[in-house]
């Protein structure tokens, strides 16, 4: 479902934007669509619309239904959600109030290191989806922040992801540089996210500097160079004042090299940046392996001292079947191709 079919129909039944934005403010904060609590006088709704709130409330409800939860030892729960039509995706709640949420059920991108990658795109979710994946989150604890990091590559259903960025950014009173968009490069981001009215903050994964393996590493992105990747990143840090969060998963033998080192000092240098490199999660099913802690410390600490802002990361719940996809994949039983 859409947001703005949720606006219509309200809009049908006789609410005025002040409903509809009273009630989107309750659905996106957890809070029940619960007549008896409305004391101001301008959100009185209309008896039509407070007629079809039970039956709504049921099916916002069921957009995103928690199927299992699997708390990590870093403070992290995965969730596995449940889609109304039978589909699954996961939703990570984060320590210190974030929650990463799908885009996507599967992705097209294909990256060769993820196991949603594998799957290929299987359907888009919904902008209401979406932001009943944060409903949901925020029924389990409070969420200040939203990372689209989760399933999918939000480019590849920017409607829907910059409609629930809207939503989630005014009646969801989230901080619009708290709405982390991410994703591996796409010319239809670039253009769009500097004309909205709630600007996310900007999260590329640029996985190498190298334009050949990266288009082994994500055979499915577009065709843009490393550096011009880069430099449309940079515009719109420049643009909106918050400095681009580059991802790097880590990938023994790949691109930890000194190469690497040399071309993200070369791209990153003076740039408005965060690079947080990512040790990779290892899986039986796929053949990359995560690199020694020695050495993904020894590159922050080496771009660290270049001047490159640099922090070392972990997937969230690493120890929960913590990669893209793979609670997922686990839960249906699907496997690696
Ligand atoms: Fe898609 Fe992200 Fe997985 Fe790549 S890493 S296949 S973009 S979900």
């Amino acid at each position: 479902m859409q947001v703005d079919t949720l606006r219509q129909r309200l809009r049908a039944l006789g609410a005025r934007p002040v409903h509809e934005q009273h009630l989107l403010r309750l659905w996106t904060r957890a809070l029940p669509l619960d007549t008896t609590t409305v004391r101001r006088p301008e959100h009185w709704l209309p008896a039509p619309v407070r007629a079809a709130l039970p039956a709504l409330q049921a099916e916002l409800d069921g957009l995103a239904r928690l199927r299992s939860s699997h708390p990590g030892a870093d403070g992290s729960v995965r969730l596995l959600v449940d889609l109304a039509d039978g589909q699954a995706v996961e939703s990570v709640l984060l320590p210190r109030g974030g929650v990463c949420v799908s885009s996507q059920v599967g992705c097209a991108v294909g990256c060769a290191f993820c196991m949603t990658g594998k799957s290929g795109l299987l359907r888009q979710v919904g902008s209401a989806e979406i932001v009943a994946q944060v409903a949901l989150a925020r029924s389990q604890r409070e969420v200040k922040r939203v990372v689209f990091m989760g399933m999918g590559e939000p480019s590849h259903n920017l409607d829907n992801v910059l409609e629930a960025i809207q939503v989630l950014g005014t009646a969801g009173g989230i901080g619009h540089k708290e709405l982390v968009f991410s994703t591996v490069g796409d010319e239809r981001a670039f253009e769009r996210l500097p004309t909205l009215a709630v600007k996310p903050a900007l999260a590329l994964s640029l996985h190498t500097t190298d334009a050949e393996l990266r288009q082994r590493l994500l055979p499915r992105a577009p065709r843009i160079a490393p550096q011009d990747l880069v430099e449309a990143a940079e515009r719109y840090a420049r643009f909106t004042g918050y400095p681009i969060q580059f991802q790097w998963t880590l990938l023994e033998g790949i691109n930890d090299t000194d190469e690497e080192l040399a071309g993200m000092e070369r791209l990153l240098k003076g740039k408005y940046a965060m690079m947080n490199l990512i040790p990779y999660n290892s899986v039986p099913e796929l053949p990359f392996k995560r690199p020694a802690g020695e050495r993904a410390a020894e590159m922050a600490r080496w771009l660290n001292r270049r001047g490159i802002l640099t922090r070392l990361r972990n997937s969230a719940g690493q120890d929960v079947d913590g990669g893209c996809g793979q609670l997922r994949a686990r839960a249906l039983g699907t496997q690696a191709a």
